[in-house]
């Protein structure tokens, strides 16, 4: 059993049904479990400059977001989650995501989901070791962290990053492999318009193992 974070069993620091805005599952609704606490960062602006990871834009400190809470059971969890699909049939479908859910997630959870009908799917930095029951890994790997995973499902690169240019990663098996660039995404530029996106235009077209990803969550500016 993994050591959770907190002391206490699950730390969730939202929970919202949206839609997956990025990747290989891009449209599907989906609960987002966002869990709280990150090994690459620490979440507070002041360790942003030494910290692994420096160019997170989201929140994952703390459980006081919208739906979350500390959870002391995996069936306590499991309900919350399902408490939020909005209708009882099929195609439920959970993200965890964080911070890194792999820090807390663990098989007794994922199975707690799936028998409530979800497939469970996880969005994960690669540097923890995951449950061997999850349905789908999406890899997102960053800077200089090592990764640990060898097959996902999808690897998803922020790019550019210095220190983790997409050659590093060729070993990884991957279904599918997109970038994803790195914008600002402040509203000042638009997406088409800015260097990263051009940079991962460019480096598709001459590396086709590599597909470009965008944000439509953000574009079309929905949770
Ligand atoms: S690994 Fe992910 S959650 Fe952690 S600091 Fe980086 S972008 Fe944020």
């Amino acid at each position: 059993m993994k050591e959770k974070f907190l002391g206490t069993m699950y730390s969730i620091k939202e929970t919202f049904y949206s839609l997956q805005g990025e990747g290989a599952h891009t449209g599907r609704p989906a609960i987002f479990l966002r869990f709280a606490g990150c090994n690459l960062w620490s979440g507070r602006e002041q360790d942003r400059e030494s910290a692994i990871c420096r160019f997170c834009d989201t929140d994952f400190v703390g459980v006081d977001g919208q739906n979350g809470g500390k959870f002391s059971t995996a069936t306590e969890l499991a309900e919350h989650v399902n408490n939020l699909w909005p209708i009882d049939t099929c195609f439920k479908y959970v993200i965890c995501t964080g911070g890194e859910p792999g820090l807390q997630l663990d098989e007794e959870l994922i199975e707690k989901l799936k028998q409530k009908g979800f497939e469970v799917a996880i969005e994960t930095n690669g540097t923890v070791q995951l449950p061997s029951n999850i349905d789908w890994i999406c890899l997102s790997p960053k800077g200089s962290s090592e990764v640990l995973l060898s097959k996902v499902n999808e690897l998803k690169l922020v790019f550019p990053q210095d220190d983790a240019p997409p050659e590093r990663f060729k070993d990884i098996q991957a279904d599918v492999r997109y970038l994803s660039p790195k914008n600002p995404f402040d509203g000042s530029i638009s997406i088409n318009q800015s260097e990263a996106t051009q940079a991962a235009i460019t480096y598709c077209l001459k590396n086709p193992q590599w597909r470009l990803c965008l944000q439509t969550h953000k574009i079309l500016n929905i949770d």
